[in-house]
């Protein structure tokens, strides 16, 4: 077919109206526990001796679910470094139309940056609850200070409580990576999901994991898989008010949170806190994570 020079202008005006109506944005959470290849804190942090080369996993990890998301249809990407210091994923070899969250403390946690203009948020190198038995480095919040942390009754992985905050803005949880027993534990929370299991584990500190190049492709296939359907999944939602209970692993700050009248003390390492919603619930949670007295600046 032939076209004048007006048509044609025409014909790309109207496709540029219409891409601009179907923009659809992608919320990324990236984790380092279920990062391909992860066992153990050598691998998590500056200290250890393989950090640096898991820096670079966990960054391809989410670079193949940028591509998997963008191939599946979506337009815009946000993604949140959402690991120990929060300064670990290399910006340098990330997109450089995507947006990075770095760094806390942050209201909203692993989910820093969700609002309701998202179509859906993926998880990638999570791990399971504090209350498993089997997951590589399973914890909630934080291994060292935590034994549990429940929302209305039910004891809650970090996959759960960040489902809850993107269910806040209607926002469903898409796809997760990370070992086999954070997947299994997701999917049995969350129903429809999409799941790579990128190593499955034998305990703690052990697995038996895929090599980097094979999880790339997997994360990249789900991902793409899960923005192409992703009418199907639901938004995860907790009724309001919220009921947060902590269990710590020391008593003394379930000893002088009790003296804020806000808290009410539940047992000797427990205490209970109600926020009108489960942002409000975050807030709290990252602040007694995060504070110390001696914060400067
Ligand atoms: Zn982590």
């Amino acid at each position: 077919m032939k076209h004048t020079l007006p048509a044609l202008l025409l014909i790309i005006l109207a496709i540029n109206i219409n891409a601009q109506e179907r923009r659809m944005k992608i919320y990324i959470s990236a984790d380092m526990e279920g990062v391909v290849g992860v066992v153990t804190g050598e691998q998590l942090s500056p200290q250890g001796f393989e950090y640096q080369r898991f820096r670079e996993f966990m960054t391809q990890e989410v670079n193949a679910a940028i591509e998997g998301a963008l191939a599946g249809g979506a337009t815009d990407i946000v993604v949140s470094d959402s690991h120990g210091n929060g300064q670990n994923l290399l910006i340098e070899k990330l997109p450089r139309d995507i947006l990075l969250v770095r760094s806390w403390p942050r209201p909203l946690m692993m989910m820093q940056g969700i609002d309701a203009s998202f179509a859906g948020a993926v998880f990638i190198g999570y791990h399971s609850s504090t209350t498993s038995m089997e997951g590589v480095r399973a914890h909630t919040i934080s291994s060292a200070r935590l034994a549990d942390v429940r929302l209305n009754d039910h004891s809650m992985s970090e996959a759960g409580i960040n489902a809850a905050i993107a269910g806040h803005f209607n926002v469903p949880i898409i796809m997760i990576s990370g070992d086999d027993i954070v997947v299994k534990e997701t999917t049995a929370l969350l129903g429809d999901v999409e799941g790579a299991v990128v190593k499955w584990a034998s305990g703690f500190h052990s697995a038996k994991t895929m090599m980097p190049e094979a999880s790339y492709q997997l994360i990249r296939e789900k991902v793409q898989k899960a923005v192409k359907r992703i009418k199907d999944f639901k938004p995860y939602k907790i009724t309001s008010p919220v009921r947060l209970e902590v269990r710590f692993k020391n008593y003394r700050p379930s000893e002088v949170l009790s003296y804020l009248s806000i808290v009410e003390r539940t047992d000797a390492h427990s205490i209970r806190f109600v926020g009108k919603d489960i942002v409000e619930v975050s807030k709290f949670l990252e602040f007694i994570n995060t504070y110390e007295l001696a914060l400067e600046p």
